[in-house]
């Protein structure tokens, strides 16, 4: 069993040591099968790297999570005291930032990753207050797009909301099983198309076969899903579908199965697909080569 020793230089916690670092760095055991877990400044942990490898403590046995602190920096921490290249996170980068909205769900898939269900509050519902914060600070780090998933999204009172407040500085994307929750907020939803980001919809859909998607998740939600996706598509939103994938399935047969529902009159064009696994399967996704199309 490994053993553990944990050392915090600011906040309280219970370790084994609380203070300056410079003073931990002399009490640090030492040894050829002692790996070293660093996280914080990038400074700092420069510091604590070069002095770990002047006591001969090589650099893979150094693990290194690092901040920057912006325009502060110099090449230096890209190297290790024996010009090696070191391994980084640019934390300062974000492309994407994920919310989850909340566990509940108005249905109870029996495949569900997340486990949700009517009800469900073990992460219960963010709120407009709460969520600001993080799409500010991600706005300031450049972020490019924020997506939101749950439970279903639309069952937390203040997901409208929140994507109201996001839209105003990036495109979003909310993966729904475009049920009653979103049907029933509609006339609200309809109004975010003036924002000045796009919305877009990533609505389930499992297989092309109504049927079969009724056995998961309830008797005529496969019509609601497509009726919704329809719909959103009318007002201008981006839709797409995401599936279940199964294991050795063919692919490209699977996604014509789905090409009936795009010549229906109000022909959906549809942007590409995800394939999601069930519980045996791995995940992967894959791009529509035709359009329009579902899936
Ligand atoms: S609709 Fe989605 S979140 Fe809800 S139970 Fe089904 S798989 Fe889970």
């Amino acid at each position: 069993m490994p053993n553990f020793h944990l050392a915090v230089s600011r906040e309280s916690a219970n370790g084994d040591f609380h203070g300056r670092v410079t003073e931990m760095l002399e009490l640090l055991p030492l040894g050829p099968n002692i790996h070293y877990y660093l996280c914080g400044l990038d400074a700092m942990i420069d510091d604590i790297s070069n002095w770990l490898e002047q006591q001969d403590i090589n650099y893979t046995q150094i693990h290194r999570e690092v901040f920057f602190m912006p325009n502060k920096r110099n090449d230096d921490w890209l190297y290790s005291s024996k010009g090696e290249k070191r391994g980084y996170i640019q934390s300062q980068l974000l492309h994407e930032l994920w919310f989850h909205t909340g566990t509940s769900c108005n249905l109870r898939c029996p495949f569900c990753l997340e486990g949700s269900k009517p009800g469900d509050d073990r992460l219960q519902f963010i709120t407009l207050e709460e969520t600001k914060k993080f799409i500010d600070e991600a706005v300031e780090m450049g972020v490019e797009k924020f997506s939101f998933t749950g439970g279903e999204p639309f069952v937390n009172p203040h997901f409208i909301s929140v994507l109201d407040y996001a839209l105003d500085f990036k495109p979003c994307l909310v993966l729904t099983n475009a049920t009653e929750p979103l049907m029933n907020q509609f006339a609200k939803i309809k109004r975010l198309i003036s924002k000045p980001n796009r919305l877009n919809f990533r609505i389930s859909l499992d297989h092309p076969d109504p049927q079969k998607h009724d056995e998961s998740r309830g008797k005529g939600n496969f019509k609601k899903a497509l009726d919704t996706l329809g719909r959103l598509h009318r007002e201008g939103f981006g839709v797409s579908i995401a599936r279940l994938m199964l294991d050795g399935e063919d692919g490209d047969a699977v996604d014509k199965d789905y090409a009936p529902f795009s010549t229906r009159r109000e022909s959906h064009r549809i942007s590409p697909s995800s394939g999601f696994p069930t519980s045996t399967n791995r995940v992967r996704s894959r791009r529509s080569r035709k359009s329009p199309k579902a899936v």
